[in-house]
């Protein structure tokens, strides 16, 4: 079989160029608006699920949102002659390293063609060396507290592209691999199909897309898999694995197996490596053999020998366990917990009756309260509260005293017209935890609303003492019901700020205070692991899609997989509860 088209540009590759060019053009000084237009198409190009390159070959490019003369001229040569004359014409008088220093932030073209002129600095490395021999603070106009920062911005521009180099947000590699699923489970030679690996494990960051295939018709199934629209490059399969990659440049990697040892292929390739190697080891513990993992290939199906399964749970079962959730594959109790027969029951969607954490055009959402009421019930959601953004946070157009009555006046009005079908919808807010540790909204006005999450969104950097002073005064304060997204992380973009886990939980449990499990793929916040620690001590969660539109609210699935990842139960979730049932104040 033959790759379908191995010599055509990725689109992110595409992508890369066009920003290339964007950045060159600001450090040249072009008018901004020709350098957004460069931006804006990158953009788009990324995310494009079907081939870019296609596309510019068959001179459709200019169908896709913000590709124009230029862009379109731009991208068909680079794909016909991997180069742009253009560029190549920018590049001229810089090294190419140059443009990774212009996205740092707190550096503009000015600083950095100071940096070229004056130090040879061209790269990121460059800038990190040259920081740290003090060379920066003597540039003229730059000083000691520039060269601070900028070290600390190419230090972390540094730790960020290891990072970005291998891993996707849980929620970028979710959509294609659902597709290919679909796909795979179309094929007429396929019996069954399954995401694996750490998808399947709803892991907030995933290395590629793992699916699995029983098939007795292998062939049959890789030639027609490389031909789907989401696959672009695709390796010449070997031995039942075949690895490609999508559009967007995620990996992937399939796997067949003969219908009579899938069973064994979907628990090897779920994973994780730590779960599997504990789970090895008591089979063997238990005279079982276990083939030597040589290479990838000679593994498939055959993990376990002689014994073959259709089914996963049969090998679980064969080794004296019961089946374990993806989601506890770690290697964290969960093989001794099988073996008891004291296995979590964990929540699901379907166990999640309301949503305590919505946002509407009153702050920074895109859609009115009828309509995200609307969005929920549509997904059987019995009730929802709007927990717009309080005044201080003025980017998102945060609520007073006086709107949110207002608002309050709109809610009513919105109940009524829903009637009896629901969904009830609360008043709420999601209440700022200002930077000197006050809250953004007085006593008497938290104690109109029905329920209130607290969160830090601003002063992330500030030191350990000063967030937990923070967050301690937001969970004593009688009206803050949870915490929302309570370690701030951003996931491949920003690390937590400093919280002390410990000193949170115990409060937490302490106050009563609800911790949020926020469902944005980017969040993920409260993680699994700290839920579960937590739980111990008694503490209750609420998993919120923290929706800013109406298809918002199918971000909760990510939210579920995360408490799951925790081990919660429906009992440590309050919104399984129906509303009525809430103790809706703490003690
Ligand atoms: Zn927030
Ligand atoms: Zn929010």
């Amino acid at each position: 079989m033959c790759p379908p088209s191995p010599a055509l540009a990725g689109n992110r590759e595409i992508a890369a160029t066009l920003t290339r060019i964007a950045r060159l053009l600001w450090l040249r000084g072009d008018s901004s608006y020709r350098i957004l237009a460069y931006e804006k198409a990158a953009e788009a190009l990324a995310e494009y699920p079907g081939s870019v390159a296609q596309l510019a070959l068959q001179g459709e490019l200019r169908t896709l949102p913000g590709v124009g003369n230029a862009i379109e001229r731009a991208v068909t040569e680079y794909v016909r002659t991997g180069r742009v004359s253009l560029l190549d014409e920018l590049q001229e008088d810089y090294p190419e390293g140059i443009v990774e220093l212009l996205a740092l932030p707190g550096l503009g073209p000015r600083k950095v063609r100071a940096l070229w002129e004056n130090l040879r600095v061209g790269d990121v490395p460059g800038l990190l060396e040259a920081c740290r021999a003090g060379q920066v603070a003597a540039i003229p106009g730059m000083g000691p507290r520039t060269q601070e920062r900028l070290l600390a911005a190419a230090e972390a521009a540094m730790t960020n592209s290891a990072l970005h180099a291998t891993r996707w947000l849980l929620g970028t590699a979710d959509p294609p691999a659902e597709r290919l699923l679909q796909a795979l489970r179309g094929m007429p030679s396929v019996q069954v199909a399954d995401i694996a690996g750490s998808i399947r494990r709803r892991s907030s960051t995933v290395k590629d897309i793992n699916l699995t295939a029983a098939s007795d018709s292998e062939n049959e199934v890789f030639a027609a898999f490389a031909a789907l629209p989401d696959v672009a490059l695709v390796e010449r399969p070997v031995a039942g694995v075949l690895v490609a990659a999508t559009h967007t440049g995620i990996p992937v990697d399939l796997r067949i197996s003969p219908p009579t040892s899938y069973g064994n292929l979907l628990q090897y390739r779920t994973g994780s490596t730590e779960h599997n190697a504990a789970l090895y080891k008591h089979a063997q513990l238990h005279g079982f053999t276990v083939l030597q993992q040589a290479t990838e290939p000679q593994l498939v199906g055959k993990t376990i020998q002689p014994f073959a399964f259709v089914r996963e749970e049969g090998v679980y079962r064969y080794l004296g366990f019961d089946w374990i959730p993806p989601e506890l594959r770690d290697d964290k109790g969960e093989l001794e917990a099988a073996r008891e027969g004291h296995l979590p029951q964990l929540v699901t969607r379907r166990d999640l009756r309301g949503d305590m954490h919505v946002h509407s055009v009153w702050s920074d959402g895109k859609a009115t309260i009828a309509e995200m009421a609307l969005a929920a019930r549509e997904r059987g959601l019995g009730y929802i509260c709007i927990c717009d953004h309080t005044r201080s946070l003025a980017v998102a157009r945060g609520l007073d005293a006086d709107r949110l009555l207002q608002q309050r006046a709109e809610i009513d009005v919105v109940n009524r017209q829903l009637g009896d079908d629901g969904p009830l919808v609360l008043a709420g807010c999601e209440l700022d935890i200002l930077a000197d540790g006050t809250l953004d909204l007085p006593d008497d006005v938290l104690a109109g609303l029905d329920f209130v999450v607290a969160s830090i969104h601003t002063s992330l950097t500030q030191p350990r003492k000063q967030i937990m002073r923070r967050l301690t005064a937001a969970m004593r304060n009688p009206h803050v019901d949870a915490i929302g997204h309570p370690t701030g992380r951003l996931l491949l973009r920003r690390p937590a700020y400093d919280v002390d886990i410990d000193q949170l939980l115990t409060l937490a449990a302490e106050t009563g205070t609800a911790l949020e499990i926020n469902s944005s793929f980017e969040r993920l916040d409260l993680p699994g692991r700290i839920a579960r620690e937590g739980a111990k001590l008694g503490i209750r969660f609420i998993i919120s899609s923290d929706a800013h539109n109406p298809g918002g609210f199918d971000l909760l699935d990510y939210g579920v997989g995360e408490a799951r990842r925790g081990w919660l139960e429906p009992r440590h979730i309050l919104n399984t509860l129906p509303w009525r049932d809430w103790r809706k104040r703490k003690i």
